[in-house]
């Protein structure tokens, strides 16, 4: 159902922000994020500017009865398809860094980089993963695993205050004081309960960190994983760290050492004494000649270069399992399916948990026994997804006998995001305690172009 122009000039007069539909000029750019396939068509788009606008919005979908999805920088896009009231939070930029409290508030449409770098300036960091340019607020719902994450937990660990806008388009400001059940369930939940439009969070004293990347060729990728699964099994809570292979490209941006070659990968990042940092990376650098090795002293405003995820805006699909173990055997099936000779390129990831992250930390954030989670990622077109998803869904069954079960909420996205597997990223009485709390706090779902978590 399309709107009328008197439902439009309506929901106009009540935004400062701008208002898209379908016809409109700007509505295919304010829709489209990092992740470009599989875009939503929602019937209107609403730029919200501040929490106010965001009521409104809201208000405006509760009368119509059209579903509320929320984008800020679309790394995530946890669902597709027609219909429904987007709105896109990338005009909400305030971030307020209190040195003393050791605290960052920031608004919905903040990427980390904003973040990382006013935290800097007072000798701080944030909780931030892999890569900058992805939003700091829906990274913090979905539990948020980056390269701290050993040493302090997952950033949904150390909320201090949610302002959220509720089905019922109030406006609540919750903490652990006002509401501890809520903020429970915010802090792992993602978007199920509103539209969140600021977030505080504390920071830590860590102004550099001894990281970087070693980069290794082809032949050597069999070793270098069988080294680091062994390394990753006696390592204190400072070091965190991942690998992935990766296949590059041939093209001029790249360094010249990366371009057309099939990688691995190992993502150093260790907090604290530098010469302990150094002492741990020796079994890795033993390995054999790297590549590349960019693991050195940084502060910690470079932290985006350990990764060096790209930056610009790609159609992909993606699947992840969380791991009790990966080992020599679990080496060998992943490098049989998805290895340099497999005959579709993919980027694979393994990252090492444990440390503070198995430790519950007073919310929802479930799968605190596991080791690992690995993920897979392929570029696509609608070509070439049919292959894909058969390709991951088959990596998926063939690392089951290391699996938990589980899966990681955040790095769930498109189809790979419905109801069964967000449900796996929680143990089974916390789900149930928030399927209770969806229904109190929204009973129709009007939230549910998200991870969802439905009501029933
Ligand atoms: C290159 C890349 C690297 C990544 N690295 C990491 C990593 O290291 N660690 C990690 O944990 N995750 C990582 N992720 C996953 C990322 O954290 C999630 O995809 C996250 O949801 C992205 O948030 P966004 O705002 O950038 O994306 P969006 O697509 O804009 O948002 C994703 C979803 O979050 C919800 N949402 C967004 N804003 C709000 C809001 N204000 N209120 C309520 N709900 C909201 C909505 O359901 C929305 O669909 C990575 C993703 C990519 C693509």
């Amino acid at each position: 159902m399309s709107m009328t122009s008197n439902e439009f000039a309506a929901l106009s007069d009540r935004v400062q922000g701008p208002v898209f539909v379908p016809s409109d000029a700007g509505y295919d750019a304010e829709r489209t994020g990092f992740q470009t396939f599989g875009r939503r068509r929602p019937q209107v788009v609403v730029g919200a500017v501040d929490a106010d606008d965001v009521r409104a919005a809201v208000e405006f979908a509760a009368a119509r009865e059209l579903p509320v999805a929320v984008q800020a920088t679309g790394h995530g896009i946890p669902a597709e398809g027609e219909g429904g009231l987007l709105i896109t939070t990338n005009r909400m930029t305030g971030v307020q860094i209190v040195r003393e409290r050791r605290t960052a508030w920031f608004e919905a449409g903040v990427p980390w980089s904003a973040v990382i770098e006013a935290a800097a300036d007072a000798e701080l960091a944030p909780l931030c993963g892999s890569a900058p340019h992805v939003g700091a607020v829906s990274y913090t719902l979905g539990g948020g695993l980056g390269h701290l994450a050993r040493r302090y937990g997952y950033a949904a660990d150390h909320v201090r205050t949610v302002d959220i806008v509720t089905a019922d388009g109030r406006l609540r400001q919750i903490t652990a004081e006002s509401d501890p059940e809520l903020l429970w369930a915010l802090c792992g939940a993602g978007g199920n309960f509103g539209v969140v439009t600021g977030v505080e969070v504390e920071l830590m004293p860590v102004s550099s960190l001894y990281g970087g990347g070693l980069y290794f060729d082809a032949h050597l990728i069999g070793e270098v994983l069988r080294a680091w699964q062994q390394w990753t099994r006696d390592l204190p809570e400072e070091m965190t760290s991942s690998v992935a292979l990766v296949p590059f490209p041939d093209v001029p941006a790249l360094p010249e050492p990366l371009r057309g070659r099939h990688v691995v990968h190992v993502r150093i990042a260790h907090v604290g004494d530098r010469a302990a940092g150094e002492r741990l990376v020796e079994p890795l650098r033993a390995v054999g000649e790297p590549l590349i090795d960019s693991v050195r002293e940084m502060p910690y405003r470079e932290v985006g270069s350990i990764c060096n995820d790209p930056v610009q805006p790609m159609p992909y699909l993606t699947a992840n399992a969380v791991l009790r173990d990966f080992d020599d055997a679990a080496i060998k099936t992943l490098l049989g399916l998805v290895g340099p000779d497999a005959p579709q390129q993919c980027v694979v990831e393994v990252r090492h948990l444990g440390g503070a992250l198995s430790r519950p930390a007073g919310n929802c954030v479930g799968n605190r026994d596991a080791a690992y989670v690995f993920g897979v990622n392929s570029v696509v077109d609608d070509s070439t997804a049919a292959v894909a998803r058969e390709l991951q869904n088959q990596v998926m069954r063939e690392m089951a006998p290391w699996s938990t079960g589980g899966r990681f909420l955040n790095f769930l996205s498109g189809e790979s995001a419905d109801v069964d597997k967000v449900r796996e990223a929680y143990d089974e009485a916390d789900y149930q305690r928030l399927v209770a709390l969806k229904r109190t706090y929204d009973p129709t779902n009007r939230f549910r172009l998200n991870h969802n978590i439905p009501p029933a």
